[in-house]
């Protein structure tokens, strides 16, 4: 027996689940998602995920499949199942299977959303090797669709950029949009510079990261500078630091950027205060 996963109301063998070949998810990457990890078989930063959800479905007119508190039930019992440790779950929301292919969307009263949802083990996710070693970036053009803010399951052109990432030798791709970087492939992407922490604002250029908001806010409130603006290539390979977030990898340096050393080309102080911040805090509040 494979993992147990969750289909529409079910938790089946992986390898018994079904969704249709006219799902929207499928023929059109009509869908959304979240990613959520696990510690020590708690939820880090469940609200933020379930908001995060609730905001991307209305901005699609998506009807939620079922309520938060249903939905940290699913969660739970997808942990309790799989004896999930330390890793991550994986969360889909598709706009269903009208039964037909057509672009224009199907009557959500006759149509209801496909809801999915698996885990991946990651034993010891919390002390990953990239977070002793730090990554390697290099630059690639923003190529994707304007409304980044929202979490939907059209990861082509990212997975396009990781893949020259991997040519090139290194880990993955920052994404630069008139001179200016955007974020990460699957990641928010930051500099550090004279002790301030600068990372793109918010708006519909970037993931608004959950794990951004945090390590924002521990950083204010461990009286750290954060300044909330675009920066490019040139500042960020001249900065002291730089780093990434995402719930998965949570804060990781980067040390080189377009064949160039950040800083002293070795994982920062100030990376790895927030990566320790951010553990510490949200391994309280998980659920
Ligand atoms: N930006 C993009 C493009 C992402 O795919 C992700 C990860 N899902 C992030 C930022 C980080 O968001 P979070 O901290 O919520 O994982």
């Amino acid at each position: 027996m494979g993992r147990i996963v969750y289909v529409n109301g079910d938790y089946v063998d992986e390898a018994e689940a079904r969704v249709s070949i006219f799902d929207r998810g499928f023929l059109m990457a009509d869908g959304v998602y979240e990613v959520t990890s696990v510690l020590d078989g708690k939820i880090l930063d469940y609200p933020g995920h379930a908001a995060r959800l609730a905001r991307s479905l209305s901005e699609l007119d998506m009807t939620p499949p079922v309520s938060d508190d249903e939905l940290l039930a699913i969660f739970r019992e997808m942990v309790e199942r799989n004896k999930l440790v330390d890793g991550m779950i994986y969360l889909q929301v598709t706009r269903g299977n009208p039964g037909d292919r057509d672009f224009a969307f199907p009557d959500p009263e006759k149509v209801s959303p496909t809801l999915i949802l698996f885990t991946q083990s990651k034993p010891g996710l919390a002390d990953s090797p990239a977070a002793k070693s730090g990554l390697k970036v290099i630059s690639v053009p923003e190529m994707r669709w304007n409304r980044r803010d929202i979490k939907t399951t059209q990861l082509l052109y990212p997975s396009m950029a990781k893949m020259m990432a991997k040519k090139a030798g290194v880990d993955d791709a920052w994404l630069v949009e008139d001179g200016m970087v955007t974020e990460g492939t699957s990641n928010n992407a930051y500099i550090v510079k004279d002790g301030a922490i600068i990372t793109r604002n918010l708006s519909n250029d970037i993931l608004h990261g959950i794990t951004r908001a945090a390590v924002l806010r521990f950083a204010r409130e461990a009286q750290m500078k954060v300044e909330e603006r675009s920066f490019s290539i040139d500042e960020a390979q001249a900065a002291d630091e730089a780093f990434i977030t995402s719930a998965s990898s949570f804060v990781t340096p980067v040390i080189e950027i377009d064949g160039t050393a950040v800083g002293t080309g070795k994982p920062g102080p100030v990376a790895g205060r927030l990566r320790e911040i951010y553990l510490e805090e949200s391994r309280k509040t998980a659920i």
